[in-house]
């Protein structure tokens, strides 16, 4: 009796702890035949001007698993920084969105739309990555300006000399950049005032409540008049209600992303949304 007791109490541990750390090892080991393999997607999700204007789209990558099913990116973008993959996945995810822009081109639609992609602290720190972008964007032939890419908060801890350096060398090409989550993370203001940044996107976090909560309301009027002062456009994500735009548009905010006016759609999905012009609409059905 006492054996199987035992035995009991192992399998219960084996059940309750492994299949997190399971999971875990089977996602890295996945991970890294995700891009020769086919599995990755991008997902697009349409920003919006006040007039509910389609002036462009954040690139959102989802991984296609070939047996676990669609992976958010929240579950397999930091293991990706773990182990580095997300060096070459930044890379395809880049090389992706410009040929995008490159096709677009050819669609009076489409042709205006920009397309903000992610990068990663991990990937921006890579001693090429400059190098890197200016290749990927000038050989596909794609308009520079047309491409923005969104930083986080995360990079200021690192040598802030480097980044300015990083920006300063890429923007001469035309591209444009955010500070992606802004107000999450800790960048003090002197250094947000150093970096050559053109856009601040409001955190989803400030938005969810801005209707009850005034403490919410007012930093996002703070980033809003900040920057202002700064030069930078400001661009808010995770706008689910009108009344939240309606808000954000009060106090001066011009930008809009959030599931108000799309999920993000694939490809297919987002060109038809975009030429039948009934991506204002297509949030109603979601909402
Ligand atoms: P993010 O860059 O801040 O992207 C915004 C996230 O908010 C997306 O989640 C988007 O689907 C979600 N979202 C948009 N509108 C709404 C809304 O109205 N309400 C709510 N609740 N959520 C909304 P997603 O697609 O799951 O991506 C999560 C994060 O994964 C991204 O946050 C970004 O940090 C990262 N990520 C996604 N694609 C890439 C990529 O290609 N490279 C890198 N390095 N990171 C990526
Ligand atoms: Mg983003
Ligand atoms: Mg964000
Ligand atoms: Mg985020």
């Amino acid at each position: 009796a006492k054996k199987s007791d035992n035995l009991n109490c192992i399998r219960m541990y084996d059940e309750a702890l492994h299949p997190a750390i399971e999971m875990r090892a089977t996602l890295e080991n996945d991970l890294a035949f995700a891009l020769q393999g086919n599995q990755l997607r991008l997902y697009f999700q349409v920003q919006v001007d006040e007039a509910l204007k389609a002036v462009g789209a954040e690139v959102l990558l989802r991984w296609q698993h070939p047996s676990l099913g669609m992976i958010a990116p929240d579950q397999f973008i930091p293991i990706a920084e773990d182990t580095g993959e997300i060096v070459p996945i930044g890379q395809w995810v880049l090389e992706q969105a410009c040929q995008q822009l490159r096709q677009w081109a050819e669609i009076p639609v489409m042709n205006a739309l920009t397309l903000s992609v992610n990068v990663s602290a991990v990937q921006f720190n890579q001693p090429d990555f400059v190098q890197m972008v200016r290749d990927t964007v000038l050989r596909s032939g794609c308009d520079p300006h047309l491409v923005r890419l969104e930083l986080t908060e995360s990079l200021m801890v690192r040598n802030v000399e480097e980044i300015i350096m990083k920006i300063h060398a890429l923007k001469p090409l035309g591209m444009t950049f955010s500070l992606d989550d802004f107000g999450t993370g800790q960048s003090s203001l002197s250094v947000l005032k150093r970096l050559p940044l053109d856009e601040l996107k409001i955190d989803k976090s400030f938005i969810k409540d801005i209707q009850h909560n005034t403490y919410d309301s007012f930093i996002v009027e703070t980033i809003i008049n900040m920057a202002k002062n700064l030069g930078q456009t400001v661009i808010a994500e995770g706008v689910e209600l009108q009344q939240q735009q309606a808000i954000l548009q009060a106090k001066g905010c011009r930008l809009f992303q959030g599931y108000l006016y799309s999920r993000p759609l694939a490809l297919a999905e987002f060109e038809a949304a975009l030429q039948a012009g009934i991506v204002a609409n297509a949030a109603s059905g979601h909402a």
